[in-house]
């Protein structure tokens, strides 16, 4: 599929943590001509920073501020996005358990999310975009043309990320807790909790490779560039 002279379509990509959201995102960016933004990585820059700069995570108001004050960017690349936290490449560091498990209680306030939903918005408006989150099809472009939630087994995608990061033992331990409470916090939060939105095209990743999953999201893709 090559849509180089077509219309630029937003694609959005929402469901738990190894769904395997990032590698159909990033691989369907790629056969599009497209750009990849993982939306989760701005919560974990400014996790990252509040980390730093040792702001609670429980203080929206310090938080908001904090994030008022940074330069986050996304820079799209082939393995996927390269994460600037005030010009420094935190792209490794926002990867690492304390941040993941940070990220998850930042991104609970709603003017942290207000903050993000709005700069997504603008890396997104002109199309020609795969964006993948938790929020992106209910909230960040609710007018999305293409909207796929994506989820698999809760075991399934322990294991996933166990295998992903290579993981024994009690890191392997430590990181399955960590994805279980993330989960429950991203699906139970107030503010704009995990949840797929009406018109999203349901997937269920538990059996399928990730060559059949790209190929139904492709599907659907092609019916909407007609
Ligand atoms: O997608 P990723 O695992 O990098 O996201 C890290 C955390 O950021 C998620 O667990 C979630 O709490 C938060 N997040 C969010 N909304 C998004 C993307 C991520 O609340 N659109």
């Amino acid at each position: 599929m090559t849509e180089s002279s077509q219309r630029k379509l937003i694609i959005a990509i929402d469901g738990p943590a190894g769904a395997g959201k990032s590698t159909i995102a990033s691989r369907l960016a790629r056969k599009l001509g497209y750009v990849n933004l993982e939306s989760g990585a701005m919560y974990r820059a400014l996790a990252l920073k509040a980390i730093e700069w040792d702001v609670s995570f429980d203080e929206e108001a310090a938080l908001f501020k904090l994030a008022q004050n940074s330069r986050i960017q996304l820079e799209p690349s082939l393995g996927g996005n390269r994460v600037l936290l005030d010009g420094r490449d935190v792209t490794q560091r926002a990867r690492e358990i304390d941040v993941t498990e940070a990220a998850s209680r930042v991104s609970v306030h709603p003017k942290v999310r207000e903050w993000m939903v709005a700069r997504q918005q603008a890396m997104g408006a002109g199309g020609g975009v795969v964006m993948e989150g938790r929020d992106i099809g209910t909230k960040v472009f609710p007018a999305a043309e293409v909207k796929i939630f994506l989820d698999a087994d809760p075991v399934v995608r322990e294991q996933r990320r166990l295998l992903q990061h290579q993981l024994k033992g009690r890191a392997a331990a430590a990181t399955a807790a960590e994805l279980r409470d993330r989960d429950q916090r991203d699906r139970t939060r107030a503010a704009s909790p995990l949840v797929p939105a009406p018109d999203a095209l349901m997937l269920d990743s538990t059996e399928l490779s990730e060559d059949e999953v790209l190929e139904r999201v492709e599907q659907l893709v092609r019916q909407k560039l007609g």
